[in-house]
C-alpha cells in the first residue's frame, strides 16, 4: 500500500494557509487576490507532482493524471468564508495533492490515475459550489446572472478582475473516473464525543432557502394609531413564531432551520417599519421534510396575506441542494482502509454541512471522509485538528485510493 509523508502533507497545508493567513485564521474568499493566488501556487504543485494542470474559467484548479484507465478524482474547495479557518476545504485539496504523489513513489500504485482539484466558491461568496457546479455543467445562466456577493460586487467582474473572463469552463467526462472522493474537516463535534478519528459520511444533507419580502407602509411610531398600522416588521415577527411553531410539527429527526438574516427599513426606533426582509433556510437528509417545509411556507405566506395589511412575497432561494446519498461501494473502501490505520475508531455518519460532494454526486460516484474539529469548532479562526488526524486521514485516503482504483481498473 502506498506510504504517504505526514511531513511534506504538513508543510503544504502549511504553505496554503500562509497565503491570505490572518492570525490562526485564513481569509482568501472566491476570486480576491489571495484566492487567486492559491490557485496559481496549487497549480504549480499539481504539475510539480506530474498532473496536467489548468484553472479554468470559474477558478476550478484541476490536476489530471496522465495515465490511462479509470481515474479517481480528490479534492475539495480552497476559497474560504470571510473570516474562515485554516482547514476547511484546504485539508481535502492537499490530500488530493499528496495521494497523487504518494501513489506515484509506489511502484505497485504508480500507474494508478489520480486527478487532483480545488473547486471554486465553494463558500458562496456568489453562487454556493460555483466551481463544482460548473464542472458537472450545472451552473444555469439563471444563477450566474445578477450573482453578487454581500458589497455588490457582481460575478461577473469577479470574474473579469481574475483574468478569467473567456478562459474556458472544464466539464467533467463521467467516462474518465471511477468517482469523486472529497476529504474533510468534520466541523461539528460528533467525531471528538465519540472518541473517533474517522468520519464515512453516509450522505449529505439538502438545502433550501426563501426570502420574505415584506411591504407595508412606514409611519410616525407616535402618531399611528395600532390598528391603522401596516407594520412590516411585526408581521416579520409573526411569521418567524409561527414558523418556530409549525416546523417542528412536520420536521424529521435530523431536521434543522434558520432564520439568520433580517433587514428592516429603516431601522429606526421611531419609525412603523415599511419594509422588512427575513431570510429562511432549512436543511434535512430526505426529501419529504424539506416539502413540508416548504407547503407550511406557501400556507404561512397565504394566510398572512388573506388578511391585507402588510404583503408578503416568498422568493426561492436561486440554488436549492437536493439531499445527496454516498456511494456505498466508496465508503466500503474507505471503511476497509479506517479500519487497518484505526481499528475500533472511525463511524459511518451524515454531513449535516454541505459540501461539493453533493452537487458532484449528480454525476459520479461520491464519497467523503471527515477528520475530527477539535472541539467541533469551524467557520472560525479557532478552527483546527491535529496533527496526528491529519495524517491518519490522508492515509486512510490513499489506501482507499489505491483499492478503489485497483478494483475499477481490474474489472474493465
Ligand atoms: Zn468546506
Amino acid at each position: 500500500m502506498p506510504r504517504i509523508d505526514p511531513d511534506r502533507l504538513l508543510t503544504d497545508l502549511r504553505a496554503l494557509r500562509a497565503i491570505g493567513a490572518q492570525g490562526r485564521g485564513v481569509v482568501r474568499p472566491a476570486f480576491s487576490a489571495t484566492d487567486m493566488k492559491a490557485r496559481r501556487w496549487l497549480k504549480s504543485r499539481y504539475e510539480e507532482a506530474g498532473l496536467d494542470a489548468t484553472i479554468d474559467g470559474v477558478g476550478n484548479v484541476i490536476g489530471r493524471s496522465r495515465s490511462p484507465g479509470k481515474a479517481l478524482l480528490i479534492g475539495s474547495h480552497s476559497d474560504t468564508q470571510p473570516t474562515g479557518g485554516w482547514l476547511d476545504g484546504a485539508l481535502g485539496v492537499i490530500y488530493g495533492l499528496e495521494v497523487v504523489r504518494a501513489l506515484a513513489a509506489d511502484a505497485l500504485t504508480r500507474a494508478l490515475p489520480v486527478d487532483a482539484v480545488s473547486f471554486q466558491d465553494e463558500e458562496a461568496r456568489f453562487v454556493g459550489c460555483l466551481g463544482s457546479r460548473s464542472l458537472i455543467g450545472a451552473l444555469t445562466r439563471g444563477m450566474e446572472d445578477g450573482a453578487a456577493d454581500s458589497r455588490g460586487t457582481a460575478l461577473a467582474d469577479a470574474l473579469r478582475e481574475a483574468g478569467l473572463a473567456g478562459v474556458p469552463r472544464l466539464r467533467l467526462d463521467p467516462d474518465r473516473y471511477a468517482g469523486f472522493v472529497e476529504p474533510h474537516i468534520e466541523q461539528g463535534p460528533h467525531l471528538e464525543d465519540a472518541g473517533r478519528r474517522i468520519g464515512v459520511v453516509t450522505g449529505i444533507v439538502g438545502l433550501r432557502g426563501v426570502r420574505f419580502v415584506l411591504r407595508g407602509q412606514q409611519n410616525h411610531a407616535g402618531t399611528t394609531m395600532m390598528a391603522r398600522r401596516r407594520d412590516a416588521a411585526a408581521a416579520l415577527y409573526e411569521l418567524a413564531y409561527r414558523i418556530n411553531q409549525e416546523f417542528p410539527t412536520v420536521a424529521g429527526p435530523r431536521s434543522v432551520w434558520t432564520m439568520g438574516r433580517v433587514r428592516i427599513e429603516p431601522n429606526a426606533a421611531s419609525i412603523v417599519p415599511g419594509y422588512a426582509e427575513l431570510d429562511l433556510q432549512f436543511r434535512d437528509p430526505e426529501d419529504a421534510p424539506l416539502e413540508a417545509f416548504d407547503d407550511v411556507v406557501a400556507r404561512l405566506v397565504k394566510e398572512m396575506n388573506a388578511r391585507g395589511g402588510v404583503a408578503i412575497e416568498a422568493i426561492r432561494a436561486r440554488a436549492p441542494i437536493r439531499p445527496s446519498r454516498m456511494d456505498p461501494r466508496l465508503q466500503s473502501h474507505i471503511e476497509a482502509a479506517a479500519e487497518r490505520h484505526a481499528p475500533g475508531l472511525w463511524q459511518r455518519m451524515p454531513s449535516g454541512a454541505f459540501h461539493d460532494a453533493g452537487i458532484v454526486s449528480e454525476r459520479l460516484p461520491s464519497a467523503m471522509l471527515f477528520i475530527p474539529s477539535i472541539g467541533g469548532i469551524s467557520h472560525d479562526f479557532a478552527e483546527d485538528s491535529r496533527d496526528e488526524d491529519i495524517v491518519l486521514g490522508c492515509q486512510v485516503i490513499a489506501d482507499a485510493a489505491a483499492s478503489i482504483l485497483a478494483e475499477a481498473n481490474a474489472t474493465r
